[in-house]
């Protein structure tokens, strides 16, 4: 088991904020601690503006460094297009990983699903697995699915990855809820799956099922993962009803699709987030 990570993501903060640093330092205390898991730690590699150039438009980037907050949710901090690369970077590395066969998890923030080409929107900077997914794409793979089980609708994704050859993106999400888009399927290959408020956990697991089953039929070479703990009963930022077993079971799922798999954490804001992890880890690892 390979994570990706490094613990200077956690040098930027607004007092308040769910995605906060100790969302990545409370995780790594948890897996430096778990017997159960042999983890090889490695740390993020540069990137290349020209990858970024794939799913961004020039003036994001430069707007990255304008010293003005982005939304409501989504503050300026100094060098914070720094750390949205240091992100991008940890997803490229756990893309080599995975297609080199290892079980592997990016352990980084800012998560990156609501960032869209032009935007940076929903704490999310840069769209870490589109650019990774376009990367993969760009040498060699050819049939890469992105499957997002964040609570939130993968909205940038979508827009990014919309009609693109050789990708095929599955969201299930919480609805309503933000950013409120994914209410249907878009162009030829983005596939949305809604979930009701308070949807009990056996309905869940059946949607997150057929959504796995669609991305199957797409047969997919490479399996890039939007993992978002925030559908977790006590997350206090939607209000969905699944348990610690649940992730463990989505791991378990991934892990048994056979093809090549990597996982970017995106959301999940409980005080449980490191135990979440652990039981999703554990699901990939097959323990
Ligand atoms: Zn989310």
């Amino acid at each position: 088991m390979k994570v990706i990570t490094d613990e200077r993501c956690t040098g930027y903060s607004e007092p308040g904020h769910p995605e906060r640093p100790e969302r990545i330092s409370s995780t790594l205390a948890r897996l430096r601690a778990e017997p159960g898991l042999q983890i090889e730690w490695e740390k993020p590699g540069p990137v290349e503006e020209a990858v970024l150039l794939r799913a961004h438009s020039p003036e994001h980037l430069a707007r990255l460094i304008e010293p003005f907050d982005f939304d409501a949710d989504t503050p300026f901090f100094p060098d914070i297009a720094e750390y949205a690369r240091a992100s991008v970077g940890a997803a490229l590395a756990a893309l080599n990983a995975a297609r080199r066969g290892e079980t592997v998890f990016s352990l980084m923030r800012p998560p990156g699903h609501h960032a869209m080409r032009a935007r940076a929107m929903g704490f999310c900077y840069l769209n870490n697995v589109a650019i990774a997914t376009l990367e993969a794409l760009a040498t060699g793979t050819k049939r890469t699915a992105i499957y997002d089980f964040d609570v939130h609708h993968g909205n940038g994704t979508e827009a990014i990855l919309l009609n693109q050859p050789g990708t095929a993106v599955f969201s299930i999400h919480q609805h309503p809820c933000y950013p409120g888009s994914g209410t249907r399927n878009l162009g030829n290959n983005c596939y949305n799956y809604r979930v009701p408020p308070l949807t009990p956990r056996s309905e869940y697991r059946g949607i997150l099922t057929s959504a796995l089953e669609a991305l199957q039929a797409f047969k997919p070479e490479l399996v890039a993962v939007s993992a978002g703990f925030d559908s977790y009963a006590r997350d206090p930022l939607a209000q969905e009803t699944l348990e610690l077993e649940d992730f463990y079971w989505l791991g378990q799922k991934l892990r048994a699709l056979g093809v090549p798999v990597f996982s970017l954490l995106e959301g999940g804001y409980s005080e449980d987030l490191p135990d979440l992890i652990v039981a999703y880890l554990k699901g990939l690892q097959g323990q």
